[in-house]
């Protein structure tokens, strides 16, 4: 095989596998080979998905043998973060509780890709529950960033930014409830999109905190992503959040010139924490904007510093609940011999959960219990209202907002996993998008003096994902043009 894995793009696959340059089976046998040789010391991927992959390819290389039209998709290994249960393939969701749990049914987005002709090479490691910046949180162990062996990926989605950055797969899905797709995807110069809450289903998504929960891709440009979200957004009966709006032509959205657009710079998002480097290069991203003829709007979102508080009441007080189910009676782990059915409950869930799991769920529980829920719970409701309201108005006056992903690139491993709340601030950039369910995108705009990649945020409006790849796309261009 001739084709040079690292640099393959959804796009180019497709391609690859429609002109018969390469079988779609002996590219993911290729890809299996590239994972063997190179993944033990990243440590992206939790399960290997051979046989159902190997199906999928020779179906696909069946219908070329038959020279019928191909899929959009056609052959296209892609890797999927494993919170999203595949059926007949384990699926963990990073954490000792579900080691053993093989799903009966397909997560929808991982259906849609599959109907779509991809083929899902395998299951990523996260941070356990998808709680976590760094995949420090595994149950399973960390993962390494491919661009430094020494740094986290990021998280919670750390594996399946891992596996684009380092070419063991060509795309990936992730899941962002608070920053987990677009931090990693920051952290490893990788394309990350979170988009509009009820652009894709959930269904089949491992819930954490329901109302906060997406699911996305993780690319190595901007038209993949375009190219992935296609196939798995729109309306999906068994997501009743999931919404009945049409979903547009998102590959003929990007190349439009970003001429006219006016793009917000928020000056809460510019202050104290942020890494001189990070600022240099997401300002000189948006200087290239400006040059490109974008109109650059100072811009305020006020309630910006109550976001870290307020996710962090509503994630854990929704994670309480959905993690309840995890009890030893109906899904995964079970703590032997138990005397009695409370003994069994409390020695599973102490045995199955790791520890910021459970931080989680008491911090939660507490924010829910009689007392506490008006002072806690309804507060951060009512303060989620008004973040949702900075957007809102600043979405008035500009039709997309600009900042940094992260305060800082990459940290080295263990360097805050003894802090939670340094940790938390990882994400302090982020959490307010999915606080309002707007979409985000996280692409790369320079890279550190240490070779690390810098990442720039997009945000716009509720499912004006069209204006985030136009604007992604014009970034990448220029980061291009200089690299
Ligand atoms: N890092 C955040 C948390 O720990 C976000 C996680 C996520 O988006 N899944 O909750």
């Amino acid at each position: 095989m001739e084709l040079d894995l690292n640099v393959l793009t959804v796009a180019s696959t497709r391609t690859a596998v429609e002109q018969r340059q390469v079988t779609a089976t002996s590219l993911a046998e290729g890809f299996f080979a590239k994972i063997e040789a190179e993944d033990k010391q990243i440590h992206a991927y939790l399960t290997v998905s051979k046989e159902r992959a190997l199906a999928q390819a020779a179906r696909i290389d069946a219908m070329a043998d038959k020279g019928e039209a191909l899929p959009p998709l056609a052959g296209v290994p892609i890797a999927i973060k494993d919170v999203m249960v595949t059926r007949g393939v384990r699926t963990t969701a990073g954490s000792k509780m579900l080691e053993n749990f093989i799903p009966p049914y397909d997560c929808t987005a991982v259906s849609r890709l599959e109907a779509a002709g991809a083929v899902i090479i395998g299951k990523m490691n996260c941070d356990e529950f998808a709680m976590g910046s760094s995949n420090e949180n595994s149950a399973y162990g960390p993962v390494r960033n491919p661009r430094d062996l020494s740094r986290v990926p990021g998280g919670s989605s750390g594996g399946s930014a891992a596996c684009v950055a380092a070419g063991t797969a060509v795309a990936a899905l992730g899941s962002d409830t608070g920053g987990s797709i677009r931090q990693p995807a920051a952290f490893c110069g990788v394309v990350g999109l979170m988009p509009t809450y009820g652009r894709v289903s959930r269904y089949g998504l491992i819930a954490f905190a329901s109302s906060l929960d997406h699911i996305g891709p993780l690319t190595k440009s901007v038209s993949d992503a375009a190219l992935i979200l296609q196939q798995i957004a729109g309306r999906d009966p068994m997501d009743s959040t999931s919404a009945d709006i049409p979903v547009p032509d998102y590959s003929a959205e990007i190349e439009p010139p970003v001429k006219g657009l006016r793009i917000g710079v928020p000056s809460e998002y510019f202050a104290e924490g942020l890494d001189p480097e990070v600022r240099r290069a997401v300002e000189g991203a948006i200087q290239k904007l400006a040059a490109a003829g974008c109109e650059v709007v100072p811009i305020s979102l006020p309630h910006t510093k109550y976001a870290i508080p307020t996710y962090y009441v509503v994630a854990t007080a929704e994670a309480s609940s959905n993690l309840a189910r995890y009890d030893g009676v109906r899904y995964g782990y079970r703590s032997p011999e138990s005397a009695t059915l409370s003994t069994m409950y409390r020695r599973t869930r102490d045995e199955g959960f790791g520890p910021e799991v459970k931080r989680r769920i008491m911090l939660g529980t507490y924010a829910l219990s009689a007392g506490y829920y008006d002072a806690y719970y309804i507060k951060a409701q009512r303060v989620r209202t008004l973040l949702t309201r900075d957007f809102e108005q600043a979405f008035q006056k500009v039709d997309a907002i600009i900042t940094p992903t992260t305060p800082t690139p990459a940290f080295k491993l263990g360097e805050k996993s003894d802090d939670p709340l340094a940790m938390y601030l990882a994400d302090i950039y982020t959490v307010t998008a999915d606080l309002a369910g707007i979409p985000g995108i996280s692409v790369p705009c320079g890279t550190s003096k240490d070779g690390l990649p810098i990442g720039l945020q997009i945000l716009a409006k509720h499912f004006h994902e069209p204006t985030i790849f136009r604007l992604a796309h014009a970034v990448e261009h220029a980061q291009a043009a200089v690299s």
